[in-house]
């Protein structure tokens, strides 16, 4: 804790103006911030700055006003909490901290596009679906956790965390928790372990089977709607009635009631283009990290001046949206470099080019400050 010490006065002197004007904000927030560090006695804290997420760990906190505190005079540009639950918080080497559990976390990102920093929506929306999607299809009917133990968290910048704190999963270690990443990623998921024949004929999975079997046997009983898909499958399938008697069929697991030539090949070629897993949508290494730091949630994310916020209902969020805080006053900036068009708190700005000046509201210019895409003006 002693590292944090007197770093405070040499940081502000040596600050750009930029950052001085983002600490100053992200201290005025802390003042009243909610923020949510269940058993924050238990947890290891780090700090992170303008050229760091992480330059500080290792840090205790005895009581949520004790963290506040700190956050309010020496605003961090980052605030991650650990995962785990130590009876020495602050104790160093990690061994010495003495763990004692820790929440089960996932971590979903925006996938790479050519919006690159300036988040796009629809990036926004897919990285949304993809946590409901972890939430229905996995977690709950797989893992059998209810929707009200799952709290999801804005990353503050593009994406989602999802916290599991119940007893349940609190003791489990990285092996298992590895196990759980990779069933939901689909690892060693095979078309064969789901398909056999006997004498002539094929049986899988039903709809209404448990894990990667039933998901296929829905999501494929959903694409019968679709012409070209079944056309992909059979040519017999054009016809509405063999269409249904497949259907009805596969119902009761039996897969070709009609005849289906290469049906094999076909139906694992359909297995393997459906991406049932979430390979690449979540991160399993943050999974599987037992002693992983995340961002707090309720605290601001320093790349993106917008908070980390509990989501109650992912149906409609919108972080540009939902996640901007500094919502009085404005702002004029020099543009650093070209700006898109972005709507941040419901404001519609730009685009900008390199060089331009402009008075925006407040949440808009943090925004481009803490993208490093523009100055004080
Ligand atoms: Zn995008």
């Amino acid at each position: 804790m002693g590292t944090v010490e007197g770093e405070g006065a040499k940081r502000a002197e040596d600050a750009c103006p930029e950052e001085r004007l983002i600490r100053k904000m992200f201290s005025s927030y802390y003042r009243s911030a909610h923020f949510e560090a269940p058993q924050i006695e238990k947890r290891e804290f780090g700090f992170g700055g303008w050229e760091k997420k992480i330059e500080f760990r290792h840090i205790k906190a005895k009581s949520e006003a004790e963290l506040r505190g700190r956050l309010v005079s020496e605003a961090p540009l980052y605030v991650s909490y650990s995962v785990a639950y130590y009876e020495f918080p602050d104790a160093r080497p990690m061994v010495r901290k003495n763990w004692l559990s820790a929440d089960l976390v996932f971590d979903l990102d925006a996938p790479q596009h050519t919006c690159g920093k300036f988040t796009c929506a629809e990036c926004f929306e897919k990285v949304r679906q993809e946590a409901i999607r972890l939430i229905e299809d996995f977690l709950v009917p797989d893992f059998g956790f209810s929707r009200g133990e799952i709290s999801v968290n804005f990353s503050g910048s593009r994406g989602y965390h999802l916290h599991i704190r119940s007893q349940s999963i609190q003791r489990l270690d990285r092996e298992a928790r590895r196990e759980i990443a990779d069933y939901i990623c689909g690892v060693g998921v095979s078309f064969e372990r789901f398909f056999w024949t006997e004498g002539k004929k094929l049986f899988g999975p039903t709809p209404s089977d448990g894990g990667y079997g039933g998901k296929f046997a829905r999501a494929f009983m959903e694409r019968l709607g679709d012409d070209e898909f079944c056309l992909s499958i059979s040519r017999r399938l054009k016809s509405r009635e063999e269409k249904d008697r497949l259907a009805s069929s596969i119902m009761q697991g039996n897969w070709d009631s009609i005849g289906i030539a290469a049906r094999e090949r076909k139906l694992r070629e359909k297995f393997e283009q459906m991406r049932l897993g979430m390979a690449g949508k979540i991160d399993a290494n943050v999974t599987a990290d037992i002693s992983k730091l995340i961002r707090m949630p309720g605290s601001l994310h320093g790349g993106s001046g917008f908070a980390a916020v509990p989501v109650r209902s992912l149906e409609g969020f919108e972080p540009m949206r939902h996640a901007a805080v500094f919502l009085d006053g404005e702002l004029r900036v020099k543009v650093a470099e070209r700006v898109p068009a972005l709507e941040v708190a419901g404001v519609r700005f730009g685009p900008l080019e390199q060089g331009e000046c402009a008075t925006l509201p407040m949440a808009c210019a943090m925004y481009l400050l803490c993208k490093k895409a523009a100055v004080v003006a």
